[in-house]
């Protein structure tokens, strides 16, 4: 048989060979003749040779092929199950191939996706990505890709990475396809965690970078880059140095070299100057290493506003302390228990604290226990919020021993949540003040002591507000109404004012209101109905605009003086009237007493010329006789007068019967009514019994003849009537004419002493104007009173009475 070469089956061939002598070596080995006999059959032996070496040949084509298959095998079931798809694709899109994972991709098994176009399970959005790969792929001789999205069972969409390159044998596309749906979506949450990275990065304005030590390169995020003002996130280390400030870089570069050397960590704070604006900046960075200490990780934060923060804080700090330090008043911390958790210099000075340290005892060590109570109070109140106890005066016992007043002013210390963190206080040094205002109260007292009384009525006023701002107690007994009615009612002492009176207390307003004082008086009527004159003197003080602002003043009752005064004016008046009767009495009495004395002497005179003393001898002496009657008459009442206004007449009272005294009378003077041709009667209608009286007879007879007397003299016709009659415990007696009367101003005058009626008659009648004024001064003192009734041209009645005393009855 030729020995046909076949291709590669050279080698198979050498190897059968090379098999088949190994195989007869062990063969002869085993059994020796058996290798003899093929030597001796040679040409037997060589078609046995050549048909061994065959079937040995076959046997190891065959296991090449069956190792074949088994490759075959095992790369289809590679082509099938390979996590990657696989289309074999004509330019149209046709699917002609594909594996199984291709057709699962598409959600399809592969008998219904064979000559079915790709393009129906391209989204329509990348559509035009894939025709455009397709083309790419047909027409170039390299690999393309593309991605595009797939529709899997007519709802899924999936994400698909594409790699296609031509199949020149067949001009068709081999496209292979993998679903990265799930690359993409952790893309998507890569891309997103980045995101939210880079916004939390600026928002907190924070940053991360990394320095690989071995190549000295810095991987900024894009907050450090932006902290830094950079224009690329990979940089050198130098770089990072220079966006410092210089005094800051020795600070970096130790912590780094402790870190790398002694592990300790990196947290520095510390200057930059950004590249792009040149903004100084704060940042704080921390640092530390991966595991083989060849990256550095750090973090970096811009602490600027937080640093300026800390600055304001320090200086607001500094300028509270300042405050506190430098505050003229103690100004102590109290924790919520009342625990003294900071003193300031002046409550060291204040309490004489020395060396002693209180930080942490009571404050209420220091207030008198006596204010124990009121203090806690005040702590009550102050966490109640009462703003108007928020200060109090306290008698504080010093560490010293020695007292002093402070006034407290106390406010709650608020934590943030709102709970009571403790107490501010700020004690004032009253002690001066309170010495001071105990003084002023003492002199206040004083003065309240003095105002209360005073006799006259103190007061202050505020017109502006109408209110009355000081009533002294004397207001009660001069005005009637206690102090709090004026206080109540300002304008009361005005009310009281009698209308005569209000334009003169009207005028005074606008005086004081242009700033003068003021001084009037006027007349009120008091509650009590007494009329009663004040005196007011009043100062106004004026505002710096020249408005009134404040009165004050002084009332005080003038009614006493005021009366005094007018009996003054009275007695001046009566004064006059004396003088300017005496010189009338004078005139008369020079008149009635010369008269007769004239007379007598004339006629004295006569008799003693033996001349004359012939025929008319007696009736000179008769004349003597009267004129010196007269005279005495005259004498005798002027020395009645005298005795009796003297006090030197004393009353003699006696039984006598009265109605003897009148008839006597009657009788006495009946002569001198006749010579004036008029009668002299006693009244009809007076008692026929008889009256025993015991009164004063000499007395009661003057008063009756004078009376009598008079009604005689200034009666020319008709009569004058003598009566008497009981009235009570009196007797009263009547001597009535029908005489000139007395007009009715005259009515109480003439009772007064040299008074008469002043007519052009009185010269007619004569008279001294002292007979009523005896009889009015007898009367009462006999106990009675003496008037008249009269009306002028028609006569007079004279009515006197006198007690008609029980034992005389
Ligand atoms: P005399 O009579 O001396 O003047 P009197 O004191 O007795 O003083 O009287 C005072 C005055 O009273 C008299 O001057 C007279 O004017 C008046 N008078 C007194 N009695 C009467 C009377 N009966 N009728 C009228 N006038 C009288």
């Amino acid at each position: 048989m030729e020995k046909k070469a076949v291709p590669g089956t050279d080698s198979n061939r050498q190897k059968a060979e090379e098999q088949l002598k190994k195989d007869q070596s062990e063969k002869a080995a085993g059994r020796g003749l058996h290798t003899l006999s093929y030597a001796n059959l040679y040409s037997g032996q060589e078609i046995n040779h050549e048909l061994e070496v065959s079937r040995i040949e076959l046997q190891m084509q065959n296991e090449e092929l069956q190792l074949a298959l088994d490759k075959a095998t095992t790369a289809t079931a590679l082509y099938d199950y390979s996590p990657a798809g696989y289309f074999t694709i004509e330019s149209d899109g046709t699917i002609c191939e594909m594996n199984l994972n291709g057709a699962l991709l598409l959600g399809k098994v592969r008998s219904e996706l064979v000559n079915c176009n790709f393009k129906q399970f391209v989204s329509t959005g990348t559509l035009e990505i894939f025709i455009d790969f397709i083309n790419r792929a047909i027409k170039s001789d390299s690999r393309q890709i593309c991605e595009v999205k797939l529709i899997k069972n007519k709802e899924t969409f999936i994400d698909v990475h594409l790699e296609g390159f031509l199949s020149v044998s067949e001009h068709k596309c081999l496209v292979t396809a993998v679903d990265i749906s799930i690359i993409r979506q952790n893309k998507e949450a890569i891309r997103l965690s980045e995101s939210r990275l880079k916004r939390a990065e600026l928002a907190s304005k924070t940053g991360n970078w990394e320095f690989h030590l071995d190549t000295q390169k810095v991987y900024a995020s894009e907050g450090a880059i932006k902290l830094y003002g950079l224009d690329k996130n990979t940089l050198e280390y130098a770089d990072i140095k220079t966006v410092t400030l210089q005094e800051y870089r020795p600070i970096l570069d130790l912590a780094l070299k402790k870190l790398i050397e002694e592990n300790i960590p990196y947290n520095v704070e510390f200057k930059i100057k950004t590249h792009d604006t040149g903004q100084v900046k704060d940042i704080h960075s921390i640092a530390t290493f991966d595991q083989e200490k060849r990256i550095l990780f750090g973090s970096i934060q811009d602490i600027t506003e937080r640093k300026r923060m800390e600055d304001r804080l320090h200086d607001s700090e500094l300028y509270y302390r300042t405050i506190v330090e430098t505050s003229p008043d103690a100004i102590i911390i109290l924790n919520s228990s009342g625990l003294i958790q900071f003193l300031s210099q002046k409550a060291h000075e204040i309490f004489s604290l020395q060396s002693a340290n209180p930080l942490g005892s009571p404050i209420l060590q220091w207030i008198d226990p006596e204010m124990h109570e009121s203090a806690i109070n005040m702590f009550n109140d102050i966490l109640s919020g009462i703003p108007e106890s928020k200060h109090h005066e306290y008698k504080i016992i010093k560490n010293d021993g020695t007292t002093m007043w402070t006034e407290i002013h106390g406010a709650r210390l608020q934590g943030s949540e709102g709970q009571t963190q403790g107490f501010l206080l700020i004690c004032h040094d009253v002690t001066q003040r309170k010495r001071e205002k105990e003084a002023l109260q003492i002199a206040h007292d004083e003065l309240k002591n003095l105002h209360d009384n005073l006799d006259e009525a103190i007061f202050s006023v505020d017109p502006v507000h109408n209110r009355m701002l000081q009533v002294s107690k004397a207001h009660e007994a001069i005005f009637g109404y206690p102090p709090s009615e004026f206080y109540q009612n300002p304008m009361l002492w005005y009310e009281l004012v009698i209308a005569e009176d209000k334009p003169i207390v009207d005028a005074g307003f606008p005086i004081l209101a242009s700033g003068m004082n003021l001084m009037h008086e006027f007349r009120i009527i008091r509650p009590d109905g007494q009329l009663r004159w004040i005196a007011s003197r009043m100062q106004p003080t004026l505002d710096q605009d020249g408005k009134l602002m404040k009165v004050d003043g002084i009332a005080y009752d003038i009614t006493d003086r005021k009366k005094a005064e007018i009996e003054l004016m009275a007695a001046k008046e009566k004064a006059e009237e004396s003088d300017r009767l005496k010189s009338a009495f004078l005139a008369n009495m020079s008149h009635e007493i010369r008269t007769p004395l004239n007379s007598i002497i004339g006629f004295s005179e006569l008799l003693s010329n033996p001349d004359f003393v012939q025929d008319g001898e007696f009736q000179f002496a008769q004349l003597i006789n009267k004129s010196g009657n007269n005279l005495l008459a005259i004498i005798s009442d002027i020395m009645d007068l005298s005795k009796i206004e003297a006090g030197q007449v004393e009353v003699k009272n006696r039984l006598f019967s009265v109605n003897h005294l009148m008839s006597d009378i009657q009788k006495e003077y009946s002569f001198k009514a006749f010579e004036r041709k008029i009668e002299l009667k006693l009244d009809p209608s007076n008692p026929t019994e008889e009256f025993i009286i015991n009164s004063d007879q000499i007395k009661l007879r003057q008063i009756l003849v004078n009376l009598v007397a008079n009604s005689i003299k200034f009666t020319d016709r008709g009569y004058v009537e003598m009566g008497m009659r009981v009235k009570g415990d009196f007797l009263e007696f009547q001597i009535k004419d029908t005489g000139i009367g007395i007009p009715a101003e005259f009515k109480t005058h003439i009772f007064e002493r040299f008074r008469q009626v002043e007519s052009q008659d009185t010269r007619k009648y004569g008279g001294t104007g002292l007979g009523l004024a005896i009889c009015k001064n007898l009367v009462e003192l006999l106990g009675g009173t003496l008037w008249l009734e009269s009306e002028h041209g028609k006569g007079s009645t004279f009515y006197f009475t006198i007690p008609y005393l029980a034992e005389s009855r």
